[in-house]
């Protein structure tokens, strides 16, 4: 998974960092992205960004979480006893809240950056309190002089290898995971996945996954004992993504921050008009169509950034759900929920096959360019079949 960045006016400005880059560059290159900083979105990830800001050095002004306190502390609060393994968890947060105190960091619940503005970079953002379903409660809007701005609304997960293998996915428009049974089987047979495709619940449960798709795909025995304190490590996982997704949703109004003239996609620079335009015109037809009008989702990134808000935008602006989405009447999980709380059929319940032209659909999975193909070292010959294998003929 990446890092999910709703659009606003402003965000393409340089000085806005999505929260995880922040965070790669003050953790891993001791890189400060600014000395003035406000951090907002949504989720426990702003906690460890605004963290590894001030313990790079850079002053952060506000951290701001848009859902209310209440949505926030009853998606935490709701059956207490699930969260008991996560002990470690907890510490973390006391750590960071003990940072965010000693650096006298104002934490704001309910409010977040609607705006960025600057000549050329950021230099000031505009804040407003928001309402549960993230619209703008008018007149609270505020200023604040900044020369970085964090944001992150979640993860995305890379779903171009499992849809090309015509694995089901389950979930709703940009909010999509691969479909597993209990086993990390996916509908394709043969192809199992792990991690954060399946759900986003963090490092030890994507490493739980992993080791059981990995012991199954080997050709384990499903009821293995050793098997066991992974089954439990990947439940527990799932257990805090449901929390995560409750406490921490995308609220539905949030393309209310934006206006005609904001960029949706980045690459080819396709404003929030061109696609209004677009999905007016494109009623009764395929959302392809709207895609080669806009051009959103044709550049170099290939939609992995701009991809799930242009399929919510493109759903809401049709009144239609995006292309692949299930149709009425198929089951799939809600829509709080990263991970049903238990899956254990084969096929996977609640799954869907996306459509060809489906919005992870991509002919290259990864670009890379010719030069570094060319440097790769030769694969070495595999021996392990009977056939007449020649890698150079392979490789080609
Ligand atoms: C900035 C940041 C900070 C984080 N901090 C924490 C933390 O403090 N605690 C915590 O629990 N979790 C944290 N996480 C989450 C944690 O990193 C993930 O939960 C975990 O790495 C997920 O493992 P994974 O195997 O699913 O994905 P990854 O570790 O991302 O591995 C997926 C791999 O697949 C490759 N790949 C994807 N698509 C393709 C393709 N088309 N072709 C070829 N290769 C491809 C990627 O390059 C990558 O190497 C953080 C994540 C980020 C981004």
């Amino acid at each position: 998974a990446h890092d999910r960045v709703l659009p606003f006016p402003g965000w393409e400005l340089p000085g806005v960092f999505t929260a995880g880059a922040a965070q790669a560059l003050a953790k891993g290159e001791r890189v400060v992205v600014g000395d003035r900083v406000v951090v907002a979105g949504t989720g426990p990830f702003l906690l460890p960004v605004a963290a590894s800001l001030l313990e790079a050095g850079s002053r952060v002004l506000e951290l701001l979480e848009a859902n209310p306190a209440g949505t926030v502390a009853r998606g935490w609060a709701r059956r207490p006893w699930q969260l008991a393994t996560h002990g470690g968890k907890t510490g973390e947060l006391a750590e960071y809240v003990a940072l965010l105190l000693r650096h006298r960091v104002p934490f704001r619940a309910g409010r977040t950056v609607v705006a960025a503005r600057g000549d050329g970079r950021v230099e000031e953002v505009v804040t407003a309190r928001l309402r549960p379903d993230w619209s703008v409660v008018p007149g609270t809007e505020r200023t604040v002089a900044v020369d970085a701005l964090c944001v992150g609304h979640g993860f995305s997960p890379q779903l171009e290898l499992p849809v090309a293998a015509g694995c089901a996915l389950r979930g709703t428009p940009g909010a999509e995971f691969v479909a597993v049974d209990d086993d990390q089987r996916t509908s394709c047979p043969g192809v199992y996945a792990a991690g954060e495709i399946t759900g986003v619940a963090g490092a030890p449960a994507a490493r739980a996954e992993g080791a059981l798709a990995g012991w199954l795909a080997a050709g384990g025995a499903s009821d293995a004992p050793a098997l066991r304190p992974l089954r439990r490590a990947r439940d527990q996982g799932r257990a805090f993504a449901a929390r995560l997704a409750e406490a921490h949703p995308v609220g539905a109004a949030w393309p209310g921050w934006l206006r005609p003239d904001t960029v949706v996609c980045r690459c080819e620079e396709t404003d929030y008009a061109s696609l209004c335009r677009a999905a007016g015109n494109a009623a009764g037809r395929g959302s392809h169509i709207g895609k080669l009008e806009t051009r959103a989702g044709l550049g170099p990134c290939q939609g992995r950034i701009c991809g799930p808000t242009v399929a919510q935008l493109t759903a809401r602006l049709t009144g239609r759900p995006a292309e692949g989405a299930p149709t009425a009447g198929s089951r799939h999980p809600g829509t709080g929920s990263r991970h049903p709380t238990s899956v254990t059929q084969h096929p996977p319940t609640g799954s869907r096959h996306l459509a060809s032209g489906g919005p992870h659909h991509r002919p290259i999975a990864q670009p890379i360019r010719l030069g570094e193909l060319a440097a790769a070292p030769e694969p070495v010959p595999d021996r392990s079949t009977s056939r007449t294998r020649h890698p150079k003929t392979e490789q080609s």
